[in-house]
């Protein structure tokens, strides 16, 4: 309990001419628990007020001398209503003066007679007003101060998303004028996306009660601005939100990334950034059980230059290697698969003359080899470093995950170890880490040797695997298949080395001459009388890429002595999506001179209708996985169905391709596809053997 000691009491300040008015009223005021200084005119009561200010004066209005009115004037000029509450007692009960009261600045007012019962009730009510309306005022200045000094700007935002009120701070960003958005809904102000986002963070923090915060940017003459805005709840259905602009700490905390994560000198990312984006690089590549290389290289001979040309000279001969090697590592068909943007490799300076390379997403080792060898080459020509020319050589040591460390630095350690390796093996060369990998690359390197001797040797053959029409019992067409009848190794099939011509661009020889032959056989079976039926022969993507292709198909064709209708093209469903239009001209201008197109192993790749149809496409080959499934898995007899279904709507044939039970056949036989290839009729065969079974064919009484 406050003790009488403890509350001062309010004092009241009586100013009356009446005597007993006075005492009256310091009776009843006293009672009510006020402490009360008397006035008897007005003169005394302003000097009163000047030595000590009372909490609220009760003002008669007639008085001789200087009247109640003026008195509360003088009040006014120097104190506020909340500052210093007046009640005027007026002797009459008109409108006209209690007007008058108000106007001169008066809190309240009574008529006499005084209601002395309320008196003390009224006073204390008045003060109290007083008291609220000083707190209120001090709040609201508090407040724009607070305001005034923030460097935010403060909106007061309505559940719908109206902006009731805006205010900034003297540090705001002057680019906004906040009190244009009054009036707006957020969902004008507030481009894109943004609107509806901060829409979701007003309804939580309104529902909620927690401070939301969203971040977001806006273009302003051309510049991008970022601002921070918290929302809090004020009231059921306003939120305040404070906008910040955070575009400086923005900039700022971009230009620190820059200073920690790259090397001022070429602009590439340092080895710290180098590190954290290998792990992370790690992480996928092992979820996505794929293989992941690193390249790691040391220019030969840099202290050579430094020393001889000077620092100047080496940094300009270090930015051009990280120039050379971004242009390099550009280039789009070194990514192992396309439209695969994760496996773009990462570049990094380590310091001094290192620099790393990472190939994430590889299917196979010898990618890296291939672009460690590009990249060798690509630094071997020569430099133009102040006038002068300068050579260099590169040694590379390359390390693989997973087979030679599962983390950045066992990684890093081995790729180092690898690139000693090249240094002493003579410099300016790769070597992998591990010894087998090295092994497999030189056998892929001697592979590619061996076709190009092989092919100056003649050592390739043909074989021809028959394509039967199982309703005529007829063979309907040929399938020209190679071989290589290696010096060493005996017979090969294609697997044992196509992919191998496929790298290294050797399958554009190898199928050129795969045309040639395959036509000429024709040609000879017709000079021999042999009715040889359509001959398939398969194509490589890249043999469609050269710019010689329609002339060599052309040539062939000539060369055989045969007619283009005898001569069967068959394409990869990767082909297909292939949309440069001068490879569909090829295309359309070989099928207008007679020659037939087919898809090969149909079903496996990506191919819609679109793509069928715009290349002058006439057979489908059902690959042999769908075949060989049909028996025991509804899913490949459902698209095996569905492939022959899709040909006939098309008005494309369709051959089933490795046909090896009579199961398979009569299944396809009742899904509508009637030419089948496949062990089941016949394996691929020498010319010799399908020239007699030619023959046989032409004789009268086969049927025997
Ligand atoms: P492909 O064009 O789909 O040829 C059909 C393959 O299936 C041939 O294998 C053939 O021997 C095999 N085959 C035929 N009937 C059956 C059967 O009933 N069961 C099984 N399991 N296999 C059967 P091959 O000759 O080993 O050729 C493999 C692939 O190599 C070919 O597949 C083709 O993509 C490619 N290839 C062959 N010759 C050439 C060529 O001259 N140029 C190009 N670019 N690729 C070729
Ligand atoms: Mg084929
Ligand atoms: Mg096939």
């Amino acid at each position: 309990m406050p003790t009488a000691e403890s509350t001062p009491r309010p004092v009241v300040l009586i100013v009356d001419d009446d005597f007993t008015g006075r005492l009256l009223e310091r009776e009843t005021l006293e009672q009510s628990g006020f402490a009360v200084d008397e006035a008897p005119d007005g003169e005394t009561a302003l000097d009163m007020l000047d030595a000590a200010a009372p909490d609220l004066v009760l003002l008669d209005v007639d008085m001789p001398g200087v009247d109640g009115f003026e008195v509360c004037r003088q009040i006014r000029a120097r104190w506020s209503p909340c500052e210093m509450p007046v009640i005027m007692v007026t002797g009459m009960d008109d409108l006209a003066s209690i007007n008058h009261a108000y106007e001169v600045g008066a809190n309240d007012f009574m008529s006499k007679p005084i209601n002395w019962p309320i008196l003390g009730h009224r006073t204390r009510y008045v003060l109290r007003a007083a008291e609220g309306a000083r707190i209120q005022k001090e709040l609201e200045e508090k407040q724009a101060a607070i305001v005034r000094a923030i460097p935010d700007m403060l909106f007061t935002v309505r559940r719908d998303g109206l902006i009731l009120d805006a205010k900034a701070g003297v540090g705001a960003n002057g680019a906004i004028e906040p009190g244009l958005f009054i009036g707006r809904t957020v969902a004008d102000v507030l481009p894109g996306g943004r609107g509806a986002e901060f829409m979701d963070a007003l309804r939580r923090a309104l529902d909620g009660g927690m401070l939301q915060s969203l971040v977001f940017t806006v273009p302003s003459d051309g510049r991008d601005r970022h601002y921070e805005a918290r929302i809090a709840r004020s009231g059921n259905d306003k939120g305040v939100t404070v906008v910040r602009d955070i575009t400086r700490e923005k900039l700022n905390e971009e230009k620190i990334r820059r200073l920690a994560y790259y090397d001022p000198l070429t602009g590439m990312p340092n080895r710290q950034h180098f590190l954290e984006r290998l792990a992370q690089e790690l992480e996928r590549t092992a979820r996505d059980q794929r293989q992941l290389a690193l390249l790691f290289l040391d220019l030969d001979g840099f202290k050579r230059i430094n020393d001889t040309l000077g620092h100047g000279a080496g940094d300009a001969l270090l930015r051009q290697v990280a120039t050379r090697l971004k242009e390099k590592l550009r280039i789009s068909d070194i990514v192992s698969r396309p439209g695969a943007e994760s496996s773009a490799p990462h570049l990094a300076r380590l310091g001094g003359d290192e620099f790393v390379i990472v190939l994430p997403s590889l299917d196979d080792a010898h990618a890296a080899t291939a672009i460690a060898q590009r990249v060798r080459c690509a630094l071997t020509q020569p430099f133009a470093i102040d006038e002068a020319e300068v050579s260099i050589g590169t040694s590379i040591g390359i390390a693989l995950y997973p087979a030679d460390g599962r983390d950045a630095a066992t990684l890093l350690k081995h790729a180092d170890t690898a690139m000693y390796h090249a240094k002493e093996k003579g410099r300016n060369n790769w070597q992998l880490y591990s010894q087998a990998l090295t092994d497999q690359a030189m056998h892929r390197l001697n592979m590619e040797n061996e076709i190009r001797k092989g092919l100056e040797r003649d050592e390739f053959r043909l074989v021809y695997q028959p394509v039967i029409d199982t309703d005529r019992d007829t063979i309907a067409g040929l399938e020209a298949l190679l071989r290589w009848q290696h010096p060493r190794r005996g017979l090969l099939e294609p697997s044992a080395f196509i992919p191998v011509a496929e790298e290294s661009g050797l399958i554009v020889p190898l199928g050129r001459w795969v045309l040639h032959t395959a036509c000429a056989q024709a040609g000879a079976w017709l000079r021999a009388g042999l009715q040889p039926a359509r001959i398939a022969v398969n194509l490589s993507a890249r043999q469609l890429r050269t710019p010689d292709f329609v002339a060599d198909v052309t040539a062939a064709i000539a060369a055989g002595g045969i007619n283009a209708q005898l001569l069967e093209l068959e394409l990869t469903e990767s082909l297909l999506m292939d949309s440069d239009p001068a490879r569909i001209d090829d295309l359309h201008r070989l099928k207008e001179a007679g020659v037939h197109f087919a898809v090969d192993d149909f079903g496996i790749g990506y191919s819609s209708l679109a793509h069928l149809t715009r290349l002058p496409i006439g057979t489908l080959k059902i690959d042999r996985s769908f075949v060989h499934g049909v028996q025991h898995n509804a899913d490949d007899a459902g698209i095996t169905t569905a492939i022959v279904a899709l040909a006939r709507n098309l008005g494309l044939d369709v051959i089933a391709e490795g046909v090896e039970a009579e199961a398979e056949r009569d299944f396809l036989r009742q899904a509508g596809c009637s030419k089948m290839q496949g062990f089941l009729f016949a394996a691929p065969q020498p010319a010799a053997q399908i020239g007699q079974l030619l023959g046989r064919a032409a004789a009268p009484g086969r049927a025997a």
